[in-house]
């Protein structure tokens, strides 16, 4: 995981994604300062789930079934990671 400390970004956290031939998949999760990072955490750890469950994002949004698109920024987004965070948040708040 990476602290990134700047509000350039499109995003306040993203995972990126690399694959190689002998079937290892490297994830680099990285988090813009400051922000909600229960949520965030949560959120990106199932983008990581994702991908080590073989999913491919990239022909879900191109299939327009709106469990996954691409945003203005050019990354891939999941209703399912979006909900994740989202549990994640809410059972950190409600279990404090
Ligand atoms: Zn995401």
């Amino acid at each position: 995981m990476k602290l990134t400390c700047t509000k350039t970004g499109t995003y306040r956290a993203i995972t990126h994604v690399t694959r190689y031939q002998a079937g290892l998949v490297c994830l680099a999760m990285e988090f813009v300062a400051p922000g909600n990072y229960i949520e965030l955490i949560g959120h990106e750890f199932e983008h990581a789930l994702e991908q080590a469950e073989g999913i491919d994002i990239t022909a879900i949004a191109a299939s327009k079934c709106k469990t996954a698109y691409m945003t203005a920024g050019g990354a891939f987004e999941t209703a399912r990671a979006i909900s994740a965070g989202r549990t994640v948040a809410r059972e950190f708040h409600e279990h404090r």
